[in-house]
């Protein structure tokens, strides 16, 4: 297996080459990779990577060329509130033969917590035209790029940054998020990296911390699942962005149709995917793991986090599209 330089090697590696659950026609790449007998290809499957569409750093091709230099057998692209990536992520997928679930991380605030917490939807295999879906992705990131450029005239006040600097960090299309904001001021050496701008000025409530609109979640739960895909809540333990909902919430995501939970993510500690695969089986939610991969954006390797076959499965069979071969 080919493993990118200074990538996590016995996390990637360590996953591959396990027996393949039973599996499903449709996914089997023809003389591809499956044994004989097997159905399923199996392989390490990594479901939820960022690209250039939106707060990654390599393009959409890159990005699966970088999955297929990792001995990743099926990946999906989940750009933040856009699909703009997948035309060129299916073009490579097919060149690079690495599988590909299409797919989006919509930005939603779950308001049953009281407070309004900000959460994360993977949503997979969707149609990406269907206009519920396409309104609300669209509103979002309409005010994700009003609210960057209030953030950027509040921090253009103490540091030298404009609104120019920010978009020369992103592409046309780009769905505009804090990491560009930090990237520009890594640029103008005002930072050293991402990771130090979100520790410091662009940390929620900071006095340059903005924020944006986005769906309701139960109401982005059922659009995803009207526009045919597959809704799995993403990081749902990952306390270091703030407070996550609380279980009544997740309860409430999985009565709306809530698919399954990202239990296995970097941001998890032991305890909290011991806690979240104890709801997920209580609520009768998948459980998926993935990378959160955003290229050099981000220390999360290629693969850290992998989902069993038997999920992607599940995940394929409920999708309005199919995975990619
Ligand atoms: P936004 O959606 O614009 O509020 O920005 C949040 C995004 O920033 C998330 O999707 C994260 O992937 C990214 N992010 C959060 N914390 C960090 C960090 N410490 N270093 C790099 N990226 C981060
Ligand atoms: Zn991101
Ligand atoms: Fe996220
Ligand atoms: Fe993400």
């Amino acid at each position: 297996m080919g493993l990118l330089p200074g990538a996590g090697g016995a996390d990637i590696g360590g996953a591959a080459g396990r027996p393949t659950a039973t599996g499903v026609p449709h996914l089997t790449p023809p003389g591809a990779r499956a044994g004989p007998g097997d159905l399923y290809p199996g392989g390490v499957i990594d479901l939820h990577t960022h690209s250039t569409a939106s707060d990654g750093t390599d393009s959409p091709a890159r990005l699966v060329e970088v999955a297929a230099l990792a001995g990743i057998a099926t990946l999906a692209i989940t750009d933040h509130d856009t699909t703009s990536g997948w035309p060129e992520a299916a073009e490579a997928a097919g060149r690079y033969q690495v599988g590909l679930v299409r797919g989006a991380e919509i930005s939603a605030i779950a308001r049953t917590t009281g407070w309004g917490t900000g959460v994360h939807l993977l949503a997979y295999l969707h149609d990406p035209m269907h206009p519920d879906l396409l309104a609300e992705t669209e509103r979002t990131r309409d005010d994700r790029e009003s609210r960057a450029r209030r953030m950027v005239d509040l921090l253009a006040e103490d540091y030298p940054i404009t609104w120019e600097d920010l978009l020369a960090q992103t592409k046309a299309g780009t769905t505009i998020g804090r990491p560009h904001i930090a990237d520009a001021l890594a640029a103008a050496g005002v930072v050293r990296d991402r990771e130090e701008a979100f520790a410091t000025m662009l940390r929620v409530g900071t006095r340059y911390y903005v924020g944006h609109y986005a769906p309701e979640a139960a109401a982005a739960v059922r659009a995803v699942r009207a526009a045919g895909g597959v809704p799995v809540l993403a990081h749902p333990g990952a306390d270091g962005r703030g407070r996550v909902v609380p279980d009544s919430t997740v309860e409430e995501l999985a009565a709306a149709g809530l698919a399954g939970l990202e239990v296995e993510h970097r941001d998890h500690t032991p305890d909290t995917r011991r806690r979240l695969r104890d709801l997920a089986e209580s609520l009768d939610l998948l459980v998926t793991g993935s990378s959160d991969f955003h290229g050099a954006g981000k220390q999360n390797l290629i693969g850290e986090n992998t989902t069993e076959p038997d999920v992607l499965e599940a995940i394929a069979e409920q999708g309005a599209l199919a995975v990619l071969r």
